[in-house]
């Protein structure tokens, strides 16, 4: 009578983020995001990205090495950003030549510096 449950219901009323308050402890979780599958690196800078900013390199079972475009080539890969100073990067210390295992010949860069 008169005393029924709802006074807890006020309290947990979130807020439109969805978010717990308080911030400030909340964000330790943050640092450490579970991952799934393999993290891309680029080779140059060595920042993770995604897929779509990398262009992936292949060095195939016969030592070659090329441009996968389709992302689905077997053999031992590397990534790198679609980016003027990554490519330039990679290509002066020859990061891309070491995480293949192969040297990259120019017609590769010559394919994607366009
Ligand atoms: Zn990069």
């Amino acid at each position: 009578m008169g005393n029924y449950p709802a006074s807890g219901a006020r309290a947990e009323s979130k807020t439109p983020w969805g978010k717990e308050p308080g911030d400030g402890a909340g964000d330790a979780s943050r640092d450490r995001p579970e991952r799934k599958g393999p993290v891309r690196t680029c080779v140059a800078c060595r920042e993770e990205a995604g897929r779509a900013e990398l262009i992936r390199f292949v060095r195939r079972p016969d030592g070659s090495v090329v441009v996968d475009a389709s992302g689905r080539q077997p053999g031992r890969g590397a990534y790198l950003h679609a980016a003027p100073a990554c490519l330039e990067l990679a290509r002066k210390r020859r990061a891309l030549d070491r995480a293949l295992g192969a040297p990259v010949p120019p017609e590769v860069w010559s394919q994607i510096e366009r």
